[in-house]
């Protein structure tokens, strides 16, 4: 017998799975690989239907999960490469609101909703 296994076959049988593929977990932020648990962060989805006249203009919105370092860091960097502006009365958590910010284009912001005052968003 083969002192190493290095096929995706084990006598006879294919084992497609057996090996994990090595870029399967990149943060979303800085683009490193994740070795650690991957921090996940989805974006809900937008219910309100407050500003129908705009709202088919909305930047189009990947509601993940997008896979992270566990470090607000890296999700800061990738609201900012995407645009997003950060609610400062927010915490990073792994279930994100979307706000939408009237403006030329119209923006989006992110918060938990976990605050009762208004929103602050600032760039991320
Ligand atoms: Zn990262
Ligand atoms: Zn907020």
């Amino acid at each position: 017998m083969a002192k190493t296994f290095r096929g995706n076959e084990y006598l006879g049988i294919r084992i497609p799975t057996i090996f994990t593929e090595a870029d399967a977990r990149r943060c979303a932020g800085c683009g490193g690989h994740i070795d650690e648990r991957p921090f996940r962060v989805s974006i809900m989805d937008i219910v309100s239907t407050e500003s129908p006249v705009w709202a088919d203009q909305q930047p189009r919105l990947n509601p993940g999960p997008h896979q992270f370092h566990d470090n607000p860091a890296c999700v800061r960097a990738w609201m900012a490469r995407h645009g997003y502006l950060a609610c400062r009365h927010s915490g990073i958590r792994e279930i994100m609101r979307p706000v939408a910010i009237p403006g030329d284009p119209p923006r989006l912001g992110l918060c938990d909703g976990l605050h009762r005052d208004a929103h602050e968003f600032v760039p991320a």
